[in-house]
C-alpha cells in the first residue's frame, strides 16, 4: 500500500482530535507536531513541513472561536489542502495531442526506473489510442537497448536503438526522425543514467534535448531515495526543461515523501507513479486524491471508478447510488468489505472512501483483510433489520450482547465495528450532493 505508514501517522494524528473533547491549543499542536514529525520521517523537506505547519496555524489563528467540531474537520481539510499545495506545482503538465507527433524525453538517475518507465508510459498511451514508439539513446548503459526492445517487444510497441552507434545524440535524432516519417504520434526517447550526478550526465542531456526538441521531459525519481531527492530533482531542473516528475517503486518500503519534495524542486506536477515491475503497474496521479487518501478524507469518485473498473455494473449501481447519496446501512459497508477482500489488499478500495483508511492498521496489509474479516462476522450475526437500519438508536445494549455471542467476540468489539461504521455513515453523509456535481453513476445495461 502506497505510503501506508505515514498515511496512518497522518490519520492517527488527526483521529486524536476526533476524540479529544475539547478542541484548545494545546491539542491543535500536538496534532500538528505529529504530522509533522511523519512528514519529516517520510523524507519531506524540512522547509515544507515547516511552511505548512506555520500556513495552518496562521488559517486557524482567523478562526479563532468556531466550533470544536467544525475545528476538527476544518484541520483535516486544511492539512489536506496544504498537502495539495505542495503537491501542486501550480501549472498542468504538457499533454500530447495526436495532431501532430509529440516527443517525449525521459530522464533521471541510472536505476530509477527510466527504462521500465519509458515502457510503462508507452503501453498506457497505446491502451488509449496513441501510436507510441520507443528510442534507446542511452549508450552508457550496457544492456540498455535490449532491455528496452525486451519491453518494447512485450508490449507490441515499435522500438528503435543501435549496437554499433555510440552517440547517442545521433540515436536519438534518427530515432525520432523515423519515428515521424512513420506517423507515430508519440515518440519516447529514453536517455542514459549515471550512478551519480555528474557534469557528462547533463551535458548529455542537454544535447540530446536540443537536437531532439522534446515537447515534454520527464524526471524519473526512485521513491525510495529519501532526503536527497529535492536536491537530486533541482539538479535534474537545472540542466534541462523538466516538464513533468513521475516517482517509481511506490510499490515497495519507500516512505515516499521524496515525491513532495521532488515536486517542491523542479515546480512540475507528479503525472504518474510507479507500482510495480510489470507494464501495467502504473497509475495516473492526481493530487487531491492522493492528499485526501492521506488525511482519510476519502476518495470517492476514485472509489466509484475503482467499482466500475473491477464490478459487474449490475452488482453495483445500488450501492454507487446509496454512497453518492449519503446514505450508508451495514449491509452496505459489508459489501464494501467484500469488495475490498474480492480485490485484494493493494486495491486501496476501502481507503478510498471517507473514513475507510482510518481502518487500515499501518502498513499492514495482512492485518488490515484479518479485521475486515472480523468485522463481517460480526455482522453475519446481525438480523435483516439492523443490516438494513439506518437508525443508530436500534443498536441497544441486549442487541449487541446477541451479536457479540452469535460471532464468538466480545460487546467492545460490537461498539468499535458500530463506532468504525457511523464514522463513516457521517462522513459520507456530509458528501451528499456528489452527484450533482457531476459524479454519475451508469445505469445497468
Ligand atoms: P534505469 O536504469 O533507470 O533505466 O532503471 P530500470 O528501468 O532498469 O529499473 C531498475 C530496476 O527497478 C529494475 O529491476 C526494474 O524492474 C525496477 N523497477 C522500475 N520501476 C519499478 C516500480 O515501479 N516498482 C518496482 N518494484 N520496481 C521497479
Amino acid at each position: 500500500m502506497v505510503l501506508a505508514e505515514l498515511q496512518g501517522s497522518i490519520i492517527g494524528a488527526l483521529q486524536q482530535l476526533q476524540h479529544a473533547t475539547i478542541v484548545d491549543d494545546k491539542v491543535v499542536n500536538e496534532c500538528l507536531n505529529e504530522i509533522t514529525r511523519a512528514l519529516l520521517q517520510a523524507d519531506v523537506q524540512f522547509k515544507l513541513v515547516r511552511d505548512m505547519q506555520t500556513n495552518i496555524k496562521n488559517v486557524l489563528a482567523t478562526q479563532y472561536g468556531s466550533a470544536g467540531h467544525d475545528k476538527r474537520n476544518n484541520i483535516k481539510k486544511l492539512v489536506c489542502n496544504e498537502l495539495c499545495k505542495i503537491l501542486d506545482s501550480g501549472k498542468p503538465s504538457f499533454t500530447p495531442k495526436k495532431e501532430k507527433p509529440s516527443v517525449v524525453m525521459f530522464v533521471g538517475l541510472q536505476g530509477s526506473g527510466k527504462t521500465t518507465t519509458c515502457t510503462k508510459y508507452a503501453y498506457y498511451h497505446q491502451k488509449k489510442g496513441w501510436k507510441p514508439a520507443l528510442v534507446c539513446a542511452d549508450t552508457f548503459r550496457a544492456g540498455a537497448f535490449d532491455q528496452l526492445k525486451q519491453n518494447a517487444t512485450k508490449a507490441k510497441i515499435p522500438y528503435y536503438g543501435s549496437y554499433m552507434e555510440s552517440d547517442p545524440v545521433k540515436i536519438a535524432v534518427d530515432g525520432v526522425e523515423r519515428f515521424k516519417k512513420e506517423n507515430r504520434d508519440l515518440i519516447i526517447v529514453d536517455t542514459s543514467g549515471r550512478h551519480k550526478q555528474e557534469a557528462a550526465l547533463f551535458e548529455e542531456m542537454r544535447q540530446i534535448s536540443e537536437a531532439t526538441k522534446p515537447d515534454l521531459v520527464i524526471f524519473v525519481m526512485d521513491s525510495s531515495i529519501g532526503q536527497a531527492a529535492f536536491d537530486q530533482a533541482r539538479a535534474f531542473k537545472q540542466s534541462v526543461a523538466v516538464g513533468a516528475v513521475i516517482i517509481t517503486k511506490m510499490d515497495g518500503h519507500a516512505k515516499g515523501g521524496g515525491a513532495l519534495s521532488a515536486v517542491a524542486a523542479t515546480k512540475s506536477p507528479v503525472i504518474f507513479i510507479g507500482t510495480g515491475e510489470h507494464t501495467d503497474e502504473f497509475e495516473e496521479f492526481n493530487v487531491k486524491s492522493f492528499a485526501e487518501r492521506l488525511t482519510g478524507i476519502g476518495n470517492l469518485s476514485g472509489f466509484v471508478k475503482k467499482v466500475q473498473e473491477v464490478v459487474p455494473i449490475d452488482q453495483h449501481t445500488e450501492l454507487l447510488q446509496k454512497l453518492l447519496e449519503g446514505k450508508l446501512t451495514l449491509r452496505n459497508m459489508y459489501e464494501i468489505y467484500q469488495y475490498n477482500l474480492e480485490m485484494g489488499p493493494t486495491s486501496q478500495i476501502l481507503s478510498m472512501l471517507p473514513g475507510g483508511a482510518e481502518l487500515m492498521p499501518k502498513g499492514e496489509e495482512k492485518e488490515q483483510q484479518r479485521k475486515i474479516k472480523r468485522r463481517m462476522i460480526l455482522m453475519d450475526s446481525m438480523t435483516k433489520q439492523e443490516l438494513d437500519s439506518t437508525n443508530p438508536k436500534l443498536m441497544n445494549e441486549s442487541r449487541m450482547m446477541r451479536i457479540a455471542r452469535g460471532s464468538g467476540s466480545q460487546v467492545k468489539d460490537v461498539k468499535e465495528m458500530l463506532e468504525e461504521y457511523k464514522r463513516m455513515a457521517n462522513m459520507l453523509a456530509n458528501t451528499k450532493g456528489l452527484t450533482k456535481k457531476g459524479l454519475k453513476i451508469p445505469q445497468n445495461r
